[in-house]
């Protein structure tokens, strides 16, 4: 069957998820076209990161209803490192740390697991550290960081760096970026704000999860939603982020109160 709408990547469809038996996401709807920016964002426990997680197949979350489809492909029935290998990316919100696993060798081995996917040639270690030291610049990365094991003992600004240089390497259809603004100084923000701009294209799309307007001052999201009691709640664009930053979400939450009654 031919798709109506081509630029349509992500949609999802009421979905409800739980965990341990306590629903968190309690029906979000959500469609994301290639060439957008979204933003999400929402109070603290409002579940935007398990909306992440669940998207990206974390094992803990249960699906009990609704769909996610990629491309038209039903998402929830492929494992997560499937959804990875088809151009799903998710910048965690806490990035885990693998002692023992060089960054670079991480890097290498997540990175060809994609280009086969992209229908492009493996890179062996000496070609892998050319593409690598381009890369770098995205992020305006320091090289030492590569010869030591993912994210051990990297500041919170150096962890959400390595996330985007994964993202340059990676290449992926649709990044989710967990809070990635959240611990850095204004420099550090600049520099990972700038890396995701620079990856964004007619042909990828992005959603961003964020707490702060700030962010946003850096990217222009194409539309802002607003998530609480693990739903989307509201929909805007650009506006909608400086309200929030102004009047914060009690508002919204009340106008959902009154049309609950
Ligand atoms: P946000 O990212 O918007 O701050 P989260 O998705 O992290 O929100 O959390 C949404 C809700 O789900 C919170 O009430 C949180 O306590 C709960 N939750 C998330 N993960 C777990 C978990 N592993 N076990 C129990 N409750 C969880
Ligand atoms: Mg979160």
């Amino acid at each position: 069957m031919l798709s109506q709408d081509s630029n349509l990547m992500l949609e999802i469809n009421d979905l409800h998820a739980s965990i341990e038996d306590k629903e968190i996401l309690t029906g979000v709807n959500l469609e994301v076209r290639s060439g957008e920016i979204h933003a999400v964002m929402g109070r603290n426990g409002s579940g935007k990161s398990t909306l992440s997680k669940v998207i990206a197949g974390h094992p803990a979350y249960v699906v009990t209803s609704g769909t996610v489809k990629f491309n038209g492909e039903n998402l929830l029935e492929m494992e997560p490192e499937e959804r990875a290998r088809i151009g799903i990316f998710l910048g965690f919100q806490y990035p885990v740390e693998i002692p023992g696993v060089s960054n670079l060798e991480f890097l290498r081995v997540a990175t060809n697991s994609r280009r086969k996917e992209l229908g492009k040639e493996e890179l062996d270690t000496f070609e892998f550290e050319e593409l690598v030291k381009e890369r770098l610049s995205v992020v305006q990365m320091n090289p030492a960081f590569l010869d030591r094991s993912v994210n051990e003992g990297f500041s919170g600004g150096e962890k959400k760096r390595n996330e985007i240089l994964q993202m340059a390497l990676l290449e992926p259809s649709i990044s989710i970026l967990d809070e990635t603004d959240s611990g850095l100084d204004i420099d550090a923000l600049r520099i990972v704000a700038s890396g995701v701009n620079q990856l964004s294209t007619r042909t990828t799309a992005t959603i961003l999860i964020t707490h702060y307007q700030r962010l946003l001052n850096e990217i222009t999201p194409d539309f802002v939603h607003v998530m609480a009691e693990g739903a989307i709640v509201k929909t805007g664009g650009q506006e909608l982020a400086i309200e929030l930053e102004n009047r914060g979400y009690e508002w919204i939450e009340e106008n959902i109160k009154k049309i609950n009654l």
